[in-house]
């Protein structure tokens, strides 16, 4: 070959390579797509009806045109919700159950029966780097949204419980108890030292949408919200879609736990009509969450109880006037089974009977799906 040969062919050689390079990429790139789609865990919803067993779910459907969202549900199990030794649970041993996958005591908040602090599937799920919330229609303490963050031995420490939320990386939150924050005993101004340290504490739902913080809570009431049918605003509804489009914004997985409080409060209460617009203020969220399940794919939506309250049975009614007349049994819980429904990502492992501890390691192997 001459130079001028050589030069032909080394050209002839890179315009190949480059054409083969070109064209391996393309092959390459929607292959590694795909693939990381696939891998990637799936957003987890995680909706908690305090005190909503069967029979608040009846008196709520028949009092809603005799439907709700619960029947989009592709999944139903039924969780077993004793406490580590009492048959009847209170919502600490019950959202610890569930929360980190181990029976305790009633009142008892994120520790077994053997003193030991345990992990939450939300800081699990932490680990994992997904974005994490928590909504509450009680105060952010309570036992229940507690149960995802908190370890104390009694529920009623708040201001303990409050300064673990402090000291914590949930990224949003949402609930009332605000004075557990900035009306301590200790004289200390926790949402003064969070905002001090990268948090935006907000009190109106304006302000919770406008702030684009990464980390943002958002008070709704000082003390514990009232009922929804004497006022309570916003709707859980609104909450969790506020919530919902800043978790979509971030380019991770999330969790987010939602809990429907006060329908416990309207069972302890003996009180049907409390209980039932709870119901409903709880069922248009999860319509909310089965909404953005739908747009959005790879979403795991969970809804279930802690426990039931009033041992509840409904005894009359009239489906025309979509009216129900019921009868409650106690002032306090009831030790039946409740109902666990599910959709999305792997929600087929809910079926099923089983422990109260199970929805922890259930939630567990939908995240490493
Ligand atoms: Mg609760
Ligand atoms: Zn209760």
């Amino acid at each position: 070959m001459n130079i001028l040969n050589k030069f032909n062919f080394f050209l002839i050689v890179l315009f190949l390579s480059s054409i083969l390079n070109i064209h391996s990429q393309e092959q390459k790139y929607p292959g590694s797509f795909t693939i990381e789609k696939n891998e990637r865990p799936p957003n987890i919803i995680f909706m908690i009806g305090d005190g909503m067993g069967l029979s608040q779910i009846t008196a709520g459907t028949i009092s809603n045109k005799n439907t709700s969202s619960l029947e989009e549900m592709q999944y139903i199990g039924l969780q077993k919700t004793h406490s580590f030794n009492q048959l009847v649970t209170d919502s600490a041993a019950s959202g610890t159950a569930m929360a980190c996958g181990e029976k305790t005591y009633n009142g008892v908040v994120g520790i077994n029966s053997k003193n030991k602090q345990l992990e939450s599937i939300l800081e699990y799920c932490k680990s994992k780097n997904f974005t994490t919330a928590l909504i509450a229609t009680s105060s952010i303490v309570h036992a229940t949204p507690a149960s995802f963050y908190a370890n104390v031995n009694s529920r009623r420490q708040y201001e303990d419980i409050a300064l673990q939320l402090r000291y914590h990386s949930v990224d949003y939150f949402i609930g009332g108890g605000r004075k557990h924050f900035n009306r301590r005993e200790d004289k200390r101004d926790l949402i003064a030292e969070m905002e001090t340290e990268g948090y935006k504490i907000v009190n109106n739902i304006d302000n919770y949408d406008g702030y684009k913080n990464k980390k943002l809570g958002f008070f709704t009431y000082a003390d514990e919200p009232p009922p929804i049918n004497t006022g309570r605003k916003p709707s859980l509804e609104v909450l969790v879609n506020s919530t919902l489009d800043k978790l979509k914004s971030d380019d991770k997985p999330f969790f987010l736990m939602v809990e429907a409080s006060q329908i416990d409060w309207g069972g302890h209460a003996n009180d049907l009509p409390y209980i039932i617009s709870e119901f409903k203020d709880f069922n248009k969220a999860i319509s909310n969450a089965l909404d953005f399940a739908k747009l959005n794919g790879n979403t795991l939506i969970v809804v279930t109880a802690d426990h039931e309250t009033g041992g509840l049975a409904i005894k009359k009614g009239n489906l025309k006037k979509n009216s129900v007349i019921g009868d409650f049994t106690t002032i306090g819980h009831s030790g039946t089974m409740v109902p666990v429904f599910s959709y999305g990502s792997k929600s087929e492992i809910f079926t099923g009977i089983y422990e109260n501890t199970a929805i922890f390691n259930k939630l567990k192997i939908a995240v490493n799906k």
